[in-house]
């Protein structure tokens, strides 16, 4: 059975490294970009042969910063997908974006080359909390992109992070009423956490308690015009990001770029793709259903129940469980209840 792979690309470079920021970045001034394009071009030549021209049907851009990338290096890279790969005339292209890094030129020459999705790192409405997160830019920033972005027909995402230190729960209603305001389409919240190696490691930050981050969720659940679709997602329906929802329902997709992970469908078996490249290994199909039902109960829409997922699902447990686990048609996914212990019942949920 041949399935079709989303491709995501990783452009590990930024500006300055945020002082919260675990991804795999790094902040450069002097990029070498025709390096890097080779390097991604020659990654997208093996896969595309491997795969077979494959159809692609979302190409996702993530960082770092690829709004940082040249306009031609993003040429060259969609017309060497579209050379290799057998792209849906549909696909969804996003690019993930630092708003002081785009502005309406190249976001127009962007999207005239075929972005259709532009993701946004707002994370803060108020400067002094931007600042305190070491971003480069401030509100008035990401408000001109927004604006600038809802000109072109593109579908457009704002990121947040909220649960700051002495931050409360109506400084972040207040944030989802601006949201509401501005009328976003599709928004991810994300709760702040210390990660090690970080520079907010090595200070000591009165952060919430983990009570008051479960009242902040509940009111951003309650407070946003936009459903949830996955834990720290909300679209208005038919506005998901379809790349992070095929990944999360345990869809393939390649990696691409230093540092990039996939997960591949080649003859009938999967393979962990790992830091770009051609570096790969066989994942056995427990292991994938693993990760599928990690993925897919943090969505709405739940995990599909197929012959691997029912190989390790414990169903006695799921359906002495009503209060917190339901199943529709072929899924299984949490309630509001479940939603915040959803930790706990994955473990329970894999015999
Ligand atoms: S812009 Fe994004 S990837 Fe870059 S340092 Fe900040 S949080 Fe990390």
């Amino acid at each position: 059975m041949k399935k079709t792979h989303n491709i995501y690309i990783h452009v590990p470079f930024c500006i300055k490294k945020c002082n919260y920021c675990a991804f795999f970045s790094h902040a450069c001034t002097n990029t070498n970009w025709d390096d890097y394009e080779n390097k991604i071009i020659n990654e997208i030549g093996y896969w595309g042969k491997k795969l077979e021209k494959t159809t692609v049907p979302t190409i996702f851009f993530g960082g770092g910063t690829p709004s940082l990338m040249p306009v031609k290096t993003f040429a060259r890279i969609i017309s060497e997908i579209r050379k290799n790969f057998n792209v849906s005339d549909n696909a969804e292209i996003t690019i993930e974006s630092n708003p002081k890094t785009l502005d309406n030129n190249k976001l127009t020459e962007f999207c005239e080359i075929g972005m259709n999705r532009l993701s946004i790192g707002v994370q803060s409405f108020n400067d002094e909390k931007l600042k305190f997160l070491g971003r480069i830019h401030n509100a008035n920033d990401a408000m001109i992109l927004i604006e600038n972005a809802s000109k072109h027909k593109i579908r457009v995402s704002c990121d947040f992070i909220y649960g700051l230190p002495d931050e409360t729960v109506d400084d972040v209603i207040h944030t989802c009423e601006q949201i509401n305001q501005i009328g976003i389409t599709h928004c991810s919240m994300y709760e702040l956490t210390i990660e090690p190696d970080t520079p907010f490691s090595t200070m000591k930050l009165n952060m919430p308690d983990n009570a008051t981050m479960a009242t902040m969720y509940t009111a951003i659940g309650g407070t946003l015009n936009l459903p949830r679709y996955e834990v720290s997602n909300y679209a208005t329906n038919g506005y998901e990001c379809r790349h992070n929802q095929n990944v999360w329902d345990g869809e393939p997709y390649i990696g691409i770029g230093t540092g990039a992970a996939g997960r591949i469908f080649m003859n009938g078996t999967w393979y962990e793709q790992m830091g770009g490249g051609a570096l790969f290994q066989e994942i056995s199909n427990h292991d994938r259903a693993v990760e599928r039902i990690i993925t897919g109960m943090r969505t709405t829409r739940g995990t599909r129940i197929d012959s691997d997922i029912e190989k390790i699902l414990n169903l006695e447990f799921a359906k002495s469980h009503p209060d917190m686990l339901v199943f529709h048609g072929d899924r299984i996914s949490t309630t509001d209840s479940g939603i915040l212990v959803l930790d706990d019942l994955i473990e329970k949920l894999v015999k």
